[in-house]
């Protein structure tokens, strides 16, 4: 009888082996017949939950909550009581305006997965709610705090923003009291006192730092210092999800590369004497950071790019790695904020330094994804022309581009138009990317155990999805102004 009930929606409950595997179900909308693709990409429930969902469980049950007062529920297995004051939703893409989401439904038409899966919860939340509360957070609530239809649409009661876990207990006092205001700042830890998780994270999620702070114009983080979880708390989120049966761990940060460093100056012995310690507490597969910064890159020699491979892979075998470069026009980026990513990069030099970044990268046998934004306040078609040449002139080595369309943070939300010299550009990149993506694909779900049969299924969609995204990327430029 939970007096609080925790879930999400599918797409971030799915027994995903890899976190390769949620990128690609979060990247498909519902063009892609479901019932051909989500018995593939959505795997039954495994007992993961997002990450910051297990925090707040794991904030609820030290301040005060007894275990039996708290449930983590599948969407799919969703009960709710008489007794259930508070149902709380974590959520990624409740509207579906993040760079990633808007830009897959502008190719492909249709709503994005987590979207989709977010609105088919609400349904189900509200078939079963009786009289419980609704409070939605996670890192797709800033989409939800600024659009009070939409929140009236769902009947969401609360909004949750940011980091919670110091305050968060209170807060759920206050919600089940009905004296909460509709949207609540969360108050975040200091990095010493998160709390360590209570269950198995989805992919094996383990924070290594969070926030950013470096100021980026066009990022929810950007106000947000970065800071990086003490080693002792990381090695015990480890501990839980190997107990839990994960073995391919995410490793979560902004800039894995700074992890253990000091401001922007990364501390590389630290980072890779933590992974060792990981390896040593247990079977441990694939180490799968997702994002790294590209100054921080420059300041990691090879020898030492390729140690943190070695120890991230176990093995053989590519590590993928999101960098941003956003923009390879220096002074571009700068006026959108980028002047502390940049870290002293003169700016006329800012698109060589990324592709020599970039290069560094893949010869210490990574696979970097690129990521460009399109449509930054003050681009021109000169801009995005420079971007397509950037692109092609990329050596032959497994790089990924993945050009964005920008996701203003303002509202009323309205993404920019993309004209016919952004649809070249994302021409340009996907050439790139449809030879190396299921190259990656096929190598990191052989090393993860994935059946042949399973295997041979997605690649043969993934060459279906190839063909339909080159005709739809020429229909568009076709088309385009
Ligand atoms: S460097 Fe990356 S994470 Fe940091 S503020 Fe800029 S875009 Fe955001």
């Amino acid at each position: 009888m939970s007096r609080i009930v925790l879930s999400a929606d599918r797409t971030l409950t799915a027994g995903h082996r890899l976190l390769f595997d949620a990128m690609l179900a979060g990247s498909q909308t519902t063009m892609a017949p479901p019932w051909l693709f989500a018995p593939l990409l959505l795997p039954a429930h495994q007992g993961g939950f997002p990450l910051g969902l297990r925090r707040v469980e794991a904030a609820l049950l030290r301040d005060g909550y007894a275990r039996d007062e708290v449930a983590m529920q599948a969407p799919e297995s969703l009960r709710v009581t008489a007794a259930t004051r508070v149902i709380g939703i974590s959520t990624g893409e409740p509207l579906g305006r993040g760079m990633n989401s808007n830009t897959m439904t502008a190719v492909v038409g249709g709503t994005i997965w987590p979207q989709d899966r977010f609105q088919e919860l609400m349904r189900r939340v509200a078939s079963r709610r009786g009289s419980a509360r609704l409070v939605v957070g996670g890192p797709g609530a800033w989409q939800l705090a600024g659009d009070a239809e939409a929140r009236r649409r769902f009947a969401i009661d609360h909004v949750v923003l940011g980091y919670c876990e110091a305050g968060i207990a209170e807060d759920f006092r206050a919600i089940e009291a009905g004296t909460a205001p509709p949207v609540l700042h969360g108050r975040a830890p200091a990095a010493e006192t998160v709390p360590v998780i209570a269950g198995a994270a989805l992919c094996g999620g383990i924070e290594l730092s969070r926030g950013c702070g470096l100021g980026c114009d066009f990022c929810a983080y950007a106000s947000q210092a970065m800071r990086h979880l003490p080693a002792a708390h990381i090695l015990d989120d480890v501990r839980i999800n190997l107990a839990a049966g994960q073995r391919h761990l995410g490793l979560l940060s902004e800039d894995v590369l700074r992890w253990g460093g000091s401001g922007i100056r990364p501390e590389p012995q630290a980072l890779l004497r933590l992974l060792a310690e990981v390896r040593q507490l247990g079977p441990v597969g694939l180490l799968q950071p997702d994002h790294a910064n590209l100054c921080s890159v420059a300041r990691w020699s090879d020898d030492e790019l390729a140690a943190l491979r070695r120890l991230l892979a176990g093995g053989d075998g590519w590590v993928w790695l999101n960098v941003g470069v956003e923009a390879v026009d220096g002074a571009l980026l700068q006026a959108n904020g980028g002047t502390a990513k940049m870290a002293g990069v003169p700016t006329a030099e800012w698109g060589a330094f990324a592709a020599a970044q970039t290069v560094r990268l893949a010869r210490a046998g990574f696979l970097p994804f690129a990521s460009l934004v399109m449509g930054l306040p003050g681009e021109t078609p000169a801009h995005t022309a420079a971007a397509e040449r950037w692109v092609a002139a990329l050596p032959d080595l497994p790089i990924a581009v993945f050009p964005m369309r920008l996701a203003p943070l303002t509202e009323p939300w309205q993404g920019p138009v993309l004209t016919k010299a952004h649809w070249r550009l994302m021409r340009a990149a996907y050439r790139r990317n449809f030879r190396w993506v299921p190259r990656l694909y096929a190598q990191q779900s052989r090393s993860a155990g994935v059946g042949l049969g399973r295997r041979l299924l997605v690649q043969a969609l993934g060459l279906g999805q190839i063909a339909q995204w080159s005709g739809l990327l020429a229909w568009r430029q076709w088309r385009s102004a």
